[in-house]
């Protein structure tokens, strides 16, 4: 199920060097046509739809959609991002709409250190299994 643009909503994030769509994708699959000043997924059988994109995009120009062949069409998922929360309005096949409000986190975009508070990685055990943040084997 991978991400959608819809053309006539994106504004290819006004020409920045950087779209949003492109700056969230923990996959790398956003990009920008430049002519056309329209993004788009450039490997959708990789999405993992994680909706980060779907989120992020200030136009709401993006949906994650099924394919037609197991999934009905007709049906939506769209977020509306607040200061606090992110509003989901939820389209159903037969046009019944259900909308879920739900606090977001409020840290400042950009400032979480992934590796606050771990270890540093001993670059001598990198052959052996296992992950630097894992706590110490007991033998
Ligand atoms: S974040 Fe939205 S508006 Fe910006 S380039 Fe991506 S799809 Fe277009
Ligand atoms: S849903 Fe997630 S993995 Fe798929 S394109 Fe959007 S950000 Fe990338």
């Amino acid at each position: 199920m991978p991400s959608f643009v819809i053309t006539e909503k994106c504004d290819g994030c006004k020409a920045q060097d950087k779209t949003a769509c492109q700056y969230i994708c923990p996959h790398d699959l956003m990009a920008l046509d430049r002519e056309k000043m329209k993004a788009y997924n450039q490997e959708p059988e990789q999405c993992w739809e994680c909706f980060n994109c779907v989120k992020i995009c200030p136009q709401q120009a993006i949906e994650v959609r099924g394919y037609s062949d197991f999934v009905p069409l007709g049906s939506s998922t769209i977020p509306l991002r607040g200061t606090d929360s992110i509003m989901w309005t939820i389209k159903f096949r037969n046009g019944i709409l259900k909308r879920f409000k739900f606090p977001i986190r409020t840290t400042v975009e950009g400032s979480v250190d992934p590796y606050a508070g771990k270890p540093a990685p001993d670059f001598s055990t990198i052959k052996q299994p296992g992950f630097f943040t894992a706590p110490a084997r007991k033998e």
